[in-house]
C-alpha cells in the first residue's frame, strides 16, 4: 500500500503550496489570508524514486474560534491516516511559540515526524535552522516552496524515512 504523508505546521507557512509544488497542481488553495485551506486535500506524488499520498491540512492554531476547531479535527484525522508527518515551518517569521506547541502534539503522536523550514530564500539560514533544531525533533530539511530550493532532498529525506 502506498504511504500517506501528513502536511502540518501553523496556517500560513507555505503548506499549500509544498502541496502544489509535490503533486503539481493547483488542487489546495494557496492564499495570503491564513487557514483558508478548510479540508484536508489529498494528492499523489510520483517521482521518479518517491511515490506516496499528500495530505494537505488548514493548519494548527490553539484559537477557539469554530474554523480553528475544524481545522484541528481535520488535522487530527490526517495525522491518524499518515505514516510520516512533515512538519513545515516558517523561516522567515523563526521560532514561534505555536510552532513548539506543534511540536510537543507531533511528538506525542508517535509517529515519524521530519520537520521542514519553508520560506528559507533569505540569507540567514543557518541561523533559522539551528533556532529550529532546539525544538528536538532532528536535523530539518531547509526548502523553498515557491521557488522549489530543497525539494529533490526532501523527496530523498521522505524515501529514507517510508
Ligand atoms: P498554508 O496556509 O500553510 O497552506 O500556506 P500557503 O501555501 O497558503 O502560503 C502562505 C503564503 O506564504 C503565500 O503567500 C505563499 O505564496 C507564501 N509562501 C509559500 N511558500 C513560500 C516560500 O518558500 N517562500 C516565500 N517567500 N513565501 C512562500
Ligand atoms: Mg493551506
Amino acid at each position: 500500500m502506498k504511504s500517506v504523508i501528513a502536511l502540518l505546521g501553523r496556517p500560513n507557512v507555505g503548506k499549500s503550496t509544498l502541496f502544489n509544488r509535490l503533486t503539481r497542481s493547483r488542487d489546495a488553495l494557496v492564499a495570503d489570508h491564513a487557514g483558508l485551506t478548510r479540508d484536508r486535500i489529498y494528492g499523489h506524488v510520483r517521482d521518479d524514486n518517491a511515490q506516496f499520498i499528500l495530505i494537505d491540512t488548514g493548519g494548527l492554531t490553539n484559537e477557539t474560534d469554530s474554523m480553528s476547531e475544524l481545522m484541528r479535527k481535520q488535522a487530527a484525522l490526517a495525522i491518524d491516516e499518515a505514516d510520516l508527518m512533515v512538519f513545515l515551518v516558517d523561516g522567515r517569521a523563526g521560532l514561534l511559540p505555536a510552532d513548539e506547541e506543534i511540536a510537543r502534539l507531533l511528538r506525542n503522536v508517535g509517529k515519524p515526524v521530519l520537520l521542514v523550514i519553508n520560506k528559507s530564500e533569505g540569507e540567514q539560514r543557518e541561523l533559522v535552522a539551528a533556532e529550529f533544531y532546539s525544538m528536538g525533533l532532528g536535523e530539518p530539511v531547509v526548502i523553498s516552496a515557491t521557488q522549489g530550493r530543497g525539494i529533490d532532498r526532501l523527496l530523498n529525506h521522505i524515501t529514507n524515512i517510508l
